[in-house]
């Protein structure tokens, strides 16, 4: 049988089949995926194959099989530095909720976000949230923040989740899909879960909350489906998307608009520092590129020597 895993408490899966039976599986053996040394074999949102078990209750199975994943989301793991730990997989978009005031959310933050999305192959819609308090100076702002990431491509809206508009757009973005909300405390990712759907409680919060307190609680994903065919995964204490190491070279390459102009650099490898005909540089004098996206791409070179563990939630 197949079916997709929904809920996870360490040595039990929860495994909900296309039928929308649940299964509560266990694994048979050891699993090790190519590519990736994790604490955990088996994340919420993977497709897994599975036995029935005869002489156990009719709903329990045997994990055989996990099925090649489309991309998944790490943070690193508490105890073994080395090791990472799974957060989620097969995720279909991350809508990342952003506001210009209470909280601020500042524009490098948004990039390393962005980059962190590019490299782990996962599209953002961004929402631009609480549209209904920006008047006079902030509006002009905020609408220029809005516009920057419109004209570099990403998927842009404005809305409100305190007075429910943007919501049908939302739904529909969200149909027969697997998503995931990120974004600071504060910017209303809980409103508009609970305006999506009435009752669904999301713990992210309270999870917060204990953990500022200084609590340590193991805490796990798990995926919910929502009443007009969607799915998403709440992840408890996780704001983001973890860490992501990657090379000097690669950064820019997280950046669409300067990917797209970096085969008319002169050099192949060009960083868009100093080097000379560089066409990124270029744009930018032109005023074809933001200052911003720039700037926080000099930020992220910045960063260490060789790699770059990047945690977008770190400031
Ligand atoms: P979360 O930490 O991201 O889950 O944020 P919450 O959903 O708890 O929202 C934080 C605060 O912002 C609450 O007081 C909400 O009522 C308020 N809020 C959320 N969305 C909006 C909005 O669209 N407009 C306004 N004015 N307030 C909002
Ligand atoms: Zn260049």
């Amino acid at each position: 049988m197949v079916g997709q895993v929904y809920k996870s408490t360490g040595s039990w899966y929860e495994v909900k089949t296309a039928e929308g039976k649940l299964y509560s599986c266990r694994i048979k053996g050891k699993f090790r995926l190519a590519g990736i040394k994790s604490t955990n074999p088996i994340a919420v949102g993977d497709w897994v194959e599975f036995e029935l078990q005869e002489e156990e209750t009719e709903e329990s199975g045997v994990i055989h099989v996990i099925q090649e994943r489309k991309n998944y989301i790490i943070r690193k793991s508490v105890n073994l530095s080395k090791q990472v730990h799974i957060i989620a997989s097969n995720l279909d978009q991350v809508f990342l909720m952003v506001t210009y005031n209470n909280p601020t959310t500042y524009p490098r933050f948004i990039d390393r976000f962005l980059v962190t999305a590019e490299a782990y192959d996962i599209p953002v819609v961004l929402l631009f949230n609480k549209m209904d308090t920006y008047s006079g100076e902030d509006w002009e702002e905020w609408q220029f923040l809005i516009h920057t990431y419109r004209t570099i491509g990403y998927h842009c809206m404005e809305i409100s989740a305190l007075e429910q508009t943007g919501l049908e757009e939302i739904r529909e973005l969200m149909m027969d899909k697997v998503s995931m909300f990120a974004g600071n405390s504060g910017v209303g990712k809980s409103t508009l879960v609970n305006a999506l759907q009435p009752g669904l409680n999301l713990k992210t919060r309270e999870i917060t909350e204990q953990h500022a307190q200084g609590q340590h609680t193991t805490t796990f994903a798990e995926m919910y489906d929502l009443d007009f065919g969607a799915r998403i995964i709440d992840t408890p204490g996780i704001k983001g998307f973890g860490v992501v190491d990657m090379e000097k070279e690669e950064i820019g390459d997280y950046f669409p608009e300067f990917f797209r102009l970096k085969s008319e650099c002169k050099f192949n490898n060009c960083l868009h520092l100093d080097e000379p005909k560089c066409a990124v540089k270029d744009a930018l004098d032109q005023g074809e590129l933001f200052w911003s996206r720039y700037r926080s791409y000099v930020q992220l070179l910045e960063g260490e020597e060789d790699s770059y563990r990047l945690d977008p939630f770190s400031e």
